[in-house]
């Protein structure tokens, strides 16, 4: 589909309410039907796509909304509480978008590609893992080859989500087959540009909607869509800390639907018993402190990211050790805290969320919630905290 440039309303007010309108009257309601067919949310893209969502991460000189981090987590956070499948693929989307739009300007072919992503809301998804690297992300036995002003660049991939349904691919590589494996780059693979081949299944406990197998990757194009620069710097500067803070608003968007299930609970409990405070209520309370700290840390960490000036000397902060530390931080403690919050939300349902048939059940969030810590895995990131730690001495 196509939209006219000037018929996208490009401000973040209105991409917000027509968020909020796409979760309430499509993503909830095909989100139990997503989640038992583990189907990618077609609807729910097509909506945001008509309402111009899809580009909010677009810079406003090239016909985008400019959305800062802070905003496009509150995109992220909104769409969540309806279908936490159709917010992690929206998050997958802005974090590529984002990686193009600040390491991309420097190139026509790029530019140019932004416009498209504005007039054909284009989706994009991510290839950054690896049969044989699993999950570090910053290493690759793949390498893009070029000749001619062409690149061939294959690639087998355990986890590839919703590239079957994406209109291109961002695609971490070796930068040539001599390169060693932690020198990488970043190529766009347009649907046009490539064969995918379906080589796993999907069939998980959550998420289900993201659909994630993997996939062999065969391409070719033009090297104009090698992202210049490294993906040393555009990981550090953009990939991370977009997938950290946009992740942890989702996560939380998937636990406030939770806590909101619980809510609405303990208030029909009220009701029942006029003058009286149900039990369940403090617990609710408690719960939504927890849900409350969450919130504060990744809008904090979005705003402390967004006051960083644009220019590359202040970018360079964000390849500090005190950046990853308080990023990976945000991570593990988001993706922890999303299950446990969830947990909390059916211990004060009970029953009712316990079963998938009751208005009250919460086995999806809960499902969804488990897949956070996996999602490049904490143990990981602990482990990298531990290498900084020797040396890093500031408080966090
Ligand atoms: C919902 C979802 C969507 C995804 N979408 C995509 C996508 O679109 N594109 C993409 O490329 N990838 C995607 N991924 C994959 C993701 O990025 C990681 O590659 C993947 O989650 C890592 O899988 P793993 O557990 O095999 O990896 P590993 O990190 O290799 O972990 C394997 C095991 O080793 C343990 N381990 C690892 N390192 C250490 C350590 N240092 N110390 C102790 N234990 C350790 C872990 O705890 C784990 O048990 C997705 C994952 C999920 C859950």
């Amino acid at each position: 589909m196509s939209l006219q440039s000037t018929q996208v309303n490009q401000s973040f007010g209105f991409l917000l309410e027509a968020t909020r309108r796409v979760g309430a009257d499509v993503a909830a309601l095909h989100a139990a039907d997503v989640d038992k067919k583990g189907r990618f949310p077609a609807e729910t893209l097509e909506a945001l796509r008509e309402a111009g969502v899809l580009s909010a991460a677009v810079p406003r000189d090239f016909g985008g909304a400019g959305c800062t981090l802070l905003e496009l987590a509150q995109l992220c956070s909104t769409l969540s509480q309806s279908c936490g499948s159709s917010g992690m693929v929206l998050a997958m989307h802005y974090i590529q978008l984002g990686c193009i739009a600040r390491h991309g300007l420097n190139s026509d072919f790029f530019q140019g590609y932004l416009r498209d992503v504005v007039k054909h809301q284009y989706l994009l998804a991510s290839m950054t893992s690896e049969v044989g690297t699993y999950g570090d992300t910053r290493s690759s036995i793949c390498a893009v080859e070029r000749q001619g002003g062409r690149f061939v660049l294959n690639k087998d991939a355990t986890t590839g989500s919703y590239c079957a349904y994406a209109d291109a691919i961002l695609v971490t590589c070796r930068r040539e087959a001599s390169a060693p494996a932690s020198d990488q780059v970043l190529v766009l693979v347009r649907r046009e540009d490539c064969t995918l081949t379906q080589t796993t299944s999907w069939d998980t406990m959550g998420l289900r909607g993201t659909c994630s197998p993997g996939f062999r990757l065969e391409s070719s194009g033009s090297d104009h869509q090698i992202v210049p620069g490294s993906y040393a710097d555009s990981s550090a500067q953009t990939m991370v800390p977009y997938s950290h803070i946009l992740w942890g608003a989702l996560w939380w968007g998937i636990a406030a639907d939770a806590v909101g299930k619980s809510a609405n609970f303990v208030r029909g409990q009220a009701r029942q018993t006029p003058g009286t405070v149900p039990p369940t209520a403090s617990r609710l309370a408690e719960v939504s402190m927890q849900l409350q700290t969450m919130k504060q840390n990744w809008q904090c960490a979005a705003q402390a990211f967004d006051a960083i000036a644009p220019d590359a000397a202040a970018q360079e902060e964000l390849s500090s050790m005190g950046w990853a530390l308080r990023l990976n931080n945000l991570k593990i403690s988001c993706s922890e805290a999303a299950p446990q919050i969830v947990h909390r939300a059916l211990q004060i349902v009970g029953i009712l969320g316990y079963k998938n048939d009751s208005p009250f059940s919460l086995g999806r969030q809960y499902r969804d919630a488990l897949s956070a810590s996996l999602m490049i895995s904490n143990d990981r990131i602990f482990a990298k905290n531990a290498s900084m730690l020797l040396v890093f001495k500031d408080a966090p």
